[in-house]
């Protein structure tokens, strides 16, 4: 599949719908949105629907989020370039190649051994480099690798990660729907100090449940 004028077209259409109706008002964000070729993360029968603000069936019965909740999450975790952000669901892969064209160094995490190994294989094509990609399960984050400038969830968790944030540094920023499955609320926790944690909210979504261990 090319990346054409059509598609192009499309995106641009997307971009200012992100901008006039959902309010996303970062220049950055709104350029990675305009950037990323969104239909290449999909299967070719939604092709023609890539850029309509839409969720769609990637494998292993998950969803790629619908492109304003990954704006809106992007937008929020307020990015700077070289930041090291740490991203909880590949899934497709398309959320972490929107985190890239921010310039950032991205380290990603996946349970589902099926869309670890597609995110891989669409990473290589696209010719995109996240710094580390994980098979295993997001809550135990990835000490290794710690601390995080910025963390982004793309599931829904039905309670708090805490090792999630142990591994943000301090000023360190979270984002992250919490809530039982379908119905979890967006949330940004902004690390001030080991003790003091800042808690923000930002309306309801729908994401697919965060799940614990691999592959069950
Ligand atoms: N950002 C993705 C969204 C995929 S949906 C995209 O753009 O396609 C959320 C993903 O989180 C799913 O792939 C699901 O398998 C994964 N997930 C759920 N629980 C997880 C966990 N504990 N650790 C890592 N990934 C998890």
């Amino acid at each position: 599949m090319q990346d054409t004028f059509v598609h192009k077209g499309k995106r641009k259409i997307l971009t200012e719908y992100l901008r006039e109706k959902i309010g996303i008002s970062d220049r950055d964000v709104l350029a990675a949105m305009n950037a990323v070729p969104r239909h290449l993360f999909i299967e070719s029968i939604f092709e023609d629907f890539a850029y309509e603000d839409r969720a769609f069936p990637i494998l292993a019965h998950q969803t790629i989020s619908h492109p304003s909740t990954v704006a809106e999450q992007t937008e929020l975790l307020m990015l700077k370039p070289g930041e090291k952000v740490l991203e909880i669901g590949t899934g497709c892969g398309y959320q972490t190649a929107v985190l890239l064209a921010m310039k950032t160094l991205v380290y990603t995490v996946e349970r589902q051994k099926d869309l670890f190994d597609y995110a891989k294989t669409k990473f290589r094509e696209l010719n995109l480099s996240p710094k580390f990609q994980s098979f295993g399960d997001g809550f135990a984050g990835l000490p290794t690798f710690a601390p995080f400038d910025k963390i982004i969830v793309t599931c829904g968790a039905s309670v708090l990660p805490t090792e999630l944030l142990k591994q943000l540094k301090i000023g360190g920023v979270m984002v992250i729907p919490l809530g039982p499955t379908n119905e979890q609320v967006l949330f940004r926790f902004t690390k001030k100090s080991d003790s003091e944690i800042e808690k923000e909210e930002f309306g309801a979504y729908k994401f697919v449940p965060m799940l614990k261990n691999t592959n069950l």
